[in-house]
């Protein structure tokens, strides 16, 4: 591969390359062959960031062709054990990168992701590609048109790479409910990358990806960031369109993407975010430079602490870790508050109902009709109806529609439905209320480390509880992130959570960062 003759040596940890002009003595080159521990760039290559690559292209040290190429291989290397990916297209993955590398030719780059290999959640429509949820309902269907994001990253220049593995409808908390087959965490190929965008988190920190987009209905952006050493950020619910996102539960759903550094995170949803007509629940809002206000937004900020996220469930070394960077705020100079969400032990449960009613009312399109999956053994409208969403849904579907139609029902939607929004309310006022007092709350991501593959999946309530200390964020429309901050004992990353005030990304992002920027866990990178 032509890569590998121009770019023979870059070593695991280092940047050297990024300093480097194109064609160095041939002294230079020799002197690192004969260092050890020699890669060829392309094993390392496909661990830089998207800020790191950005620049190599812009100072034409790599091509978009060529980085393409060193991620398409990395994929087909490792994807047989990491199973990342429902779908990829190779060739169209080139043509998209060979156009980058004509428009910064012609002097038209677009900015930072010109050139970026970015995965998609496979519940996110990029035209003529595949479009399956995870689910055998749609395994056949081939998205019409781009959603609004995917059409924003081609207007940035990024290359529109591969559909990402999920629980099936972003169902889940371990990609393990996906209809077709079960991603493994990069850390530990026999331990969940979380979920539901299990995939889109595996892919990065496998370096399959540069970086991705998930969705986060209760915690799918964050859960798995946490579980993979990630940065992964849920924005403010209206910030980022829906437009062209398989619904699961639309109040509470949220595109947003994943990155190996929050400096990722912030080019890449300043790529996405923005107000669109196509989605009636997006916000008219400025956008600022989130990249260039990493820099400019420097605290010291007011945290808060909130009790009720540190109580029986908590995983001692996942505690340990998180007290460890509430030390680390503090004695950078932040004001660490303790503050009180009193209403977080409803938050599971309203959830599961708004959720779940919200989806058994969006999963109705699915019938066997107008397209999906359609039952060949059907002798009637009726049975085709049945037969087809019988056979198209898996198991953890099929129970949250039942849940859902029930809430609904006539007779109990006020015990149910209607009290659990009210319960919704409540807990968005608990923020709102701590908000007088502080700039963002800081909590563990997720209660535990990556659990094993079939450690849950025969107890839904325990799987439910995965996603504990971010299901709130959602049903209160708050942006949160989900950065790395620590690895326990046996070597599987940790996660700390932020909690920012509405539409205050930009200063979620500089308060990740300034902790980021003082340690290295997001430089670890799983040995694959
Ligand atoms: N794990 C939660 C659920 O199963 C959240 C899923 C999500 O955010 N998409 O509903």
């Amino acid at each position: 591969m032509l890569i590998n003759f121009q770019f023979p040596i870059l070593k695991q940890g280092t940047n050297r390359l990024a300093h480097r002009s194109r064609w160095p003595p041939c002294s230079l080159w020799l002197f690192d062959l004969l260092l050890p521990n020699i890669f060829p760039v392309s094993s390392e290559l496909y661990f830089q960031t998207a800020a790191e690559l950005g620049e190599m292209l812009a100072t034409k040290k790599i091509s978009a062709v060529e980085l393409a190429q060193t991620i398409i291989e990395r994929t087909k290397a490792i994807d047989g054990r990491v199973r990342a990916f429902n779908s990829f297209d190779e060739s169209d993955a080139l043509a998209q990168a060979s156009a980058s590398d004509a428009r910064r030719a012609a002097g038209q780059a677009r900015g930072p992701l010109d050139g970026i290999p970015v995965g998609l959640k496979d519940v996110i429509s990029v035209a003529g590609q595949p479009l399956t949820a995870s689910s055998k309902m749609l395994a056949q269907f081939v998205s019409p048109y781009d959603a609004t994001v995917a059409r924003k990253l081609r207007e940035a220049g990024a290359v529109c790479w591969g559909r990402l593995n999920l629980d099936e409808f972003a169902m889940g908390s371990s990609t393990e409910n996906s209809a077709f087959h079960v991603t493994s965490n990069p850390w530990d190929l026999a331990r969940v990358p979380g979920g539901s965008s299990g995939g889109s988190a595996a892919a990065v920190a496998a370096g399959e990806a540069v970086v991705s987009l998930g969705s986060d209905t209760g915690g799918s952006i964050r859960q798995p960031a946490a579980l993979c050493n990630l940065a992964g950020l849920k924005p403010t619910y209206g910030l980022v369109s829906r437009y062209g996102l398989i619904a699961f539960a639309s109040s509470l759903d949220q595109i947003g993407p994943f990155g190996r550094t929050v400096e990722d995170v912030a080019i890449t949803l300043g790529a996405i975010a923005g107000h669109d007509e196509r989605d009636s629940t997006s916000f008219r809002t400025g956008i600022p430079d989130y990249r260039a206000e990493l820099k400019k937004r420097r605290g010291p900020w007011k945290l808060g602490i909130p009790r009720e996220y540190f109580g029986t469930g908590l995983d001692p070394e996942v505690g340990a870790a998180v007290q460890r960077a509430i030390d680390h705020y503090q004695k950078a100079g932040c004001a660490i508050k303790e503050v009180s969400l009193p209403h977080t032990e409803y938050g599971v449960a309203a959830y599961y109902i708004i959720a779940t009613a919200e989806a058994s009312s969006n999963l109705a399109r699915y019938d066997g009709i107008r397209y999906g999956h359609r039952s060949k053994t059907a002798t009637d409208i009726l049975d085709l109806y049945f037969k087809s969403r019988a056979e198209g849904f898996g198991p953890e579907v099929k129970r949250r529609i039942i849940l859902g139609t029930y809430v609904l029902s006539s007779g109990y939607y006020d015990a149910y439905y209607l009290r659990a929004q009210k319960v919704r309310t409540l807990i968005r006022q608990d923020f709102l209320k701590a908000y007088q007092e502080v700039d963002a709350i800081l909590t563990p991501t997720s209660p535990t480390p990556a659990f094993r593959k079939g450690e849950k999946s025969a107890d839904p309530l325990a799987m439910y509880l995965s996603d504990i200390y971010t299901i709130t964020v959602n049903l209160a429309g708050l942006p949160g992130i989900s950065i790395p901050c620590g690895f326990t004992g046996n070597g599987l990353p940790i996660g700390l959570q932020l909690i920012g005030q509405p539409y205050l990304e930009a200063d979620l992002l500089a308060i990740a960062r300034a902790y980021e920027q003082a340690h290295d866990w997001h430089t670890r990178h799983p040995k694959l």
